[in-house]
């Protein structure tokens, strides 16, 4: 960790400071930063990089990998100063946790109040989960058509593009998926009453409970999904008629992350999103979270690209590229478990948080 990062945390732990202490902080957080940016705009190894540039066939150069540099550096200096300014507003008799936990139970109250519960768990789940989807489809499209010179090296599979008349000819079925998604969304609420579950509570649960509950939704998320993907591998009827038509696509984009048959979109991937909310009976609050961190999570892996801070799409890129292995949801319990993990460089499988993936990729000779 650099110096910049140390008095970054410094400075998130020490939130009780007096106001002087903390301008002092920033200050020289300030300088640090500056310094920090500064001289290290140059590659941190010069052997690596001029390496690959030889074996990239001018897809890598040391101008986009300086201009890659420049902006990860950017996005991690005001990824800090966010933080910083949060603290700053910390009022001192209070810990950020009970600050964060005070105010949400406050905004819960008030929603609690003005919306009814049908309202709050289907328009709550469904628009919190198309708005990501749809900007994520968006910004991915775009970068797809544009193909910028300086991150052409982050596309995982860079020989294959999706022409226009793809994206046109797959639209009315991901917008059918979209729509067919609002209405389970229902029979979801109706199934969750029956159980007479206290999932709109005035309480908001406590951290221990919704990180408790969201690694067992993450479980039986991936335990449901390997079964039902794994099934559609292996049954030559449910390949030919239903799972195919996903694997259309060889290199995805985000967008095509809902082109699936409507069966498996009900079966294999709504069911296991729905199932461990239901199966626990949990508060409104937590499936709230589970579908944002979900919908994130299979937008990253059909994004296509591995951009610095950007969730690895490798180990579902795979399984579009070669049809076979990786067939769970990429925590690889199940996958590990039955021996399917596929024969790709599993150490690129990571978030980079610096430019060194195309590095990385081109010296494994990808
Ligand atoms: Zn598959
Ligand atoms: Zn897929």
């Amino acid at each position: 960790m650099n110096i910049w990062g140390l008095t970054t945390v410094y400075s998130i732990l020490s939130f009780k400071l007096f106001k002087w202490q903390y301008y002092s902080l920033v200050f020289f957080n300030l300088v640090c930063a500056s310094i920090y940016f500064v001289t290290s705009l140059k590659p941190t190894n010069y052997q690596r990089l001029s390496e690959a540039i030889k074996l990239s066939h001018g897809l890598i150069t040391k101008h986009s990998y300086y201009n890659i540099n420049v902006i990860t550096k950017c996005i991690k200096m005001i990824l800090g100063y966010f933080m910083i300014c949060g603290i700053l507003k910390f009022p001192s008799d209070y810990t950020p946790a009970q600050l964060i936990y005070g105010e949400l139970s406050k905004a819960w109250m008030y929603i609690l109040n003005h919306y009814n519960h049908r309202q709050l768990l289907i328009h709550g789940i469904f628009f919190s989960h198309a708005l990501i989807f749809w900007s994520a489809s968006i910004l991915t499209a775009l970068v797809d058509f544009c193909y910028p010179k300086d991150i052409k090296i982050y596309k995982v599979q860079d020989e294959k593009h999706i022409p226009l008349k793809t994206w046109l000819k797959c639209t009315p079925l991901i917008v059918f998926n979209e729509a067919l998604a609002y209405v389970l969304v229902n029979y979801t609420y109706d199934a969750y009453n029956t159980f007479n579950y206290d999932g709109f509570s005035p309480i908001v649960p406590d951290m221990l409970t919704t990180v408790f509950s969201l690694a067992t939704f993450g479980f039986i998320s991936e335990f449901w999904f390997y079964m039902t993907h794994r099934l559609m591998h292996k049954s030559n009827f449910l390949w030919k008629y239903v799972h195919s038509v996903h694997h259309q696509i060889k290199a995805p984009s985000v967008f095509f992350s809902l082109y699936t048959h409507p069966i498996e979109y009900t079966i294999g991937n709504f069911v296991s999103l729905a199932l461990g909310p239901l199966i626990l009976g949990s508060h409104f609050l937590i499936w709230f979270i589970w579908v944002i961190l979900s919908t994130i999570d299979f937008c990253a892996g059909h994004s296509g690209w591995h951009l610095p801070f950007w969730q690895s799409p490798e180990f579902h890129d795979y399984h579009h590229r070669e049809e076979t292995d990786n067939f769970g949801t990429g925590l690889k319990i199940f996958d590990n478990l039955f021996g399917t993990v596929g024969d790709y460089p599993e150490d690129l499988d990571k978030v980079y948080t610096t430019p060194d993936y195309s590095i990385d990729k081109v010296l494994k000779g990808l």
